[in-house]
């Protein structure tokens, strides 16, 4: 019945990892994979850490990793425009990290319009694209430089349209609220979103592992992120119970995942299965 499966997109938090710690069986799972030829690709939202850090991370919980094994919103947006459009010069409302990864893909960054007060219509000349990201740095020259941008017509990109990122305790606002307020204020729509559930992100992934999508497995813990877009994408899907998703969230879905599985120990089994 399915394809048999010869590469792994994981999402991180939730599936992998939780905070510091790797999830129950990730780093044995992950391991015997590879082991059994399987290529494997991690995918994360955050914008705000290059993904040398993120493979630090991985490596450092057992799951050995290069910057290449990882790719991020950021850095999709950034592949993407300096292979489409790398002429565009942007205006971030945005972390250090992402002005880093999108200069870094050679793009065309524009400085803070620094020497204008906050409180004036100003002019951001030579701005063809508004990028908007989690951004812990927000303040209100920021937003109104997007704006005025936006209604001079700029571009309307996003890195990722969270509303909230988890952490210890609860969880702090993301990009999603920013979207909105601009979406809100200008009455248009985001042109362009890199991260999940993107097909962008998706496809970029498949790009990186050199697959068919019918030959890859997406594992995640959110149904209407992770689950939604492998399913979008045409790949086979495994919802992990170790994060934001219950079996009875699960139940109330149309189109159900592929496989419903305990913690990524399950996945070595089901390829096993599914290659006899
Ligand atoms: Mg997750």
């Amino acid at each position: 019945m399915s394809h048999p499966v010869d590469g792994f997109i994981f999402d991180l938090d939730g599936t992998v990892y939780l905070g510091e710690s790797a999830l129950p069986r990730a780093v044995e799972a992950i391991a015997t994979l590879r082991e059994m030829g399987k290529r494997v690709l991690f995918v994360s939202n955050k914008p705000l850490e290059p993904r040398e850090n993120y493979a630090l991370k991985l490596s450092k919980l057992g799951i050995p990793a290069e910057p290449d094994d990882v790719i991020t919103s950021a850095y999709v947006l950034g592949y993407h425009l300096a292979k489409t459009e790398p002429q565009l010069r942007l205006y971030v409302v945005g972390e250090a990290n992402l002005l880093m990864e999108l200069r870094g893909h050679g793009l065309h960054v524009i400085n803070e319009f620094m020497d204008q007060s906050p409180l004036e219509v100003i002019q951001p000349h030579g701005v063809d694209a508004v990028v908007v990201a989690f951004d812990r740095t927000l303040d209100y020259r920021k937003l109104n430089t997007a704006y005025q941008a936006l209604m001079q017509g700029a571009k309307f990109f996003a890195t990722n349209a969270d509303k909230m990122c988890p952490m210890p305790g609860g969880g702090i606002p993301d990009a999603g609220g920013t979207i909105a307020a601009l979406e809100h204020m200008t009455g248009r729509k985001v042109d362009l979103l890199a991260g999940k559930p993107s097909r962008l992100i998706m496809e970029v992934a498949l790009q990186r592992l050199g697959l068919p999508a019918e030959r890859v497995m997406m594992v995640g813990d959110r149904l209407e992120t992770d689950i939604f877009m492998g399913q979008q994408a045409g790949m086979q899907t495994a919802a992990t119970m170790t994060g934001a998703s219950t079996r009875n969230d699960v139940a109330r879905m149309t189109t159900p995942p592929t496989y419903v599985i305990e913690n990524l120990g399950d996945l070595p089994g089901i390829v096993a299965q599914s290659a006899s």
